[in-house]
């Protein structure tokens, strides 16, 4: 039998099939009507989900491009403070010291972000404030609205990850006065991986950098984007498009709500099985901080063999994911986000459960039972 794993990972996640077959095409222009209502449809189902009237443009990039667009673009020279408490704010902080001057606020991973010294830093001149809203790496959802309100404030501008956040987990960059927000395509629409989109406010725009990236160059893709059809400013991965329009037609039928309270409820019934099992959640959270709503991220005890663990989930053809970095080994990590539901998540956590006792853990009670409790 072919194998095809069932990826219970932080993206790329499991596509449905209308997704899959929207790339099934032959080639078409990417200057007519045809694209041009793909990219329409894109940007008006996006705009639900950021919770924008803003600008939004797609990206032939994964999320990482998108990152690198929303500093180059408006970072160029520019006093940059990035709040980092897991890796993806790290390469926040690492785009910004390619384009201007960063001062890094480096939290523990996994524990809440320095809010005294984003306060410290704005009273100190910072124009520009970079963070992850859901720190995939860790598990851990960062205070968003708060975060843009003190830099809103300080008259800073706000640029915000949103990858595993947006279409998962509630985002409201307008109501927030979030500036410039991204996702990522492989994430929590399930679609293939290698797009991304990204909003800019009007403050944003008048924040401009005069040098900026070329190909990633936001003053052209707004350009393109307004005339009629709607285009990108040079050729665009096509096929990516028509799948991401197709995903996020799904997305548009499920319904903003809905879709958020079905990610919440994913995220409950894994964190029940986690409690069942007697495992720590990795993330320290506080009034403000709080558990993903797509990612949960589960601290491995001493003695126990992670490695045996994602093995045997393997050989079972599921996958979840370990840490990065420094937490390789420490933490396991297992996606909720996408197109799945309850059998999905039933497998992955029976899994799981399984190789916890492989690895050399003795679960206190089914985490699985406690887990369908709440999917039922
Ligand atoms: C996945 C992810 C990224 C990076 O996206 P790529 O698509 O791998 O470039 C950035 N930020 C967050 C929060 C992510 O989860």
């Amino acid at each position: 039998m072919e194998k095809e794993n069932l990826l219970m990972i932080p993206g790329p996640v499991p596509m449905p099939e209308r997704v899959r077959y929207a790339m099934l095409r032959q080639a078409i222009n990417h200057r007519g009507a045809e694209f041009g209502a793909v990219y329409a449809d894109i940007v008006r189902v996006l705009r639900l989900y950021f919770g924008t009237t803003n600008d939004l443009f797609v990206l032939s990039g994964s999320g990482t491009a998108a990152m690198e667009a929303a500093i180059g673009n408006f970072g160029a020279g520019r006093k940059i403070v990035s709040l980092v408490n897991g890796k993806f704010g790290e390469r926040l902080g690492k785009i910004g010291q390619r384009y201007g001057t960063v001062q890094v606020l480096n939290s523990e991973w996994g524990t809440p972000l320095d809010l005294a010294g984003l306060e410290k830093a704005l009273a100190g001149g910072a124009e520009l404030v970079t963070f992850v809203h859901n720190e995939t790496s860790t598990g851990i959802r960062n205070p968003a609205a708060e975060i843009a309100k003190m830099a809103k404030k300080a008259g800073a501008l706000v640029i915000m990850d949103g990858i595993t956040s947006i279409g998962g987990d509630e985002v409201k960059v307008d109501n927030w006065g979030v500036d410039v927000a991204f996702m990522g395509s492989q994430k929590c629409f399930a679609a293939p991986a290698g797009l991304s989109a990204i909003s800019v406010s009007k403050k944003a725009w008048d924040m401009l950098s005069e040098r900026r990236p070329y190909y990633l160059d936001l003053a052209a893709y707004r350009k393109s984007a307004s005339s009629t059809p709607m285009e990108t400013p040079y050729t665009p991965a096509v096929a990516l498009f028509l799948a991401l329009r197709e995903a996020l037609l799904i997305a548009e039928a499920e319904g903003v709500e809905a879709r958020i309270a079905r990610h919440r409820k994913m995220a409950d019934a894994v964190r029940a099985a986690v409690g069942a099992w007697g495992l720590p959640m990795f993330p320290k959270t506080d009034a403000l901080h709080a558990y993903s709503n797509t990612a949960t991220a589960v601290s491995v005890p001493a003695g126990v063999a992670e490695k045996e663990l994602r093995t045997a989930v393997k050989g079972l053809g599921i996958e979840i994911a370990g840490g990065q970095d420094h937490l390789k080994g420490k933490i396991f990590r297992i996606g909720h986000m996408g197109a799945v539901g309850a059998p999905e998540i039933l497998a992955a956590l029976a899994a799981t459960e399984y190789g916890l006792g492989k690895a050399g853990w003795t679960v206190k009670a089914s985490g699985v039972a406690a887990a369908a409790g709440k999917l039922a």
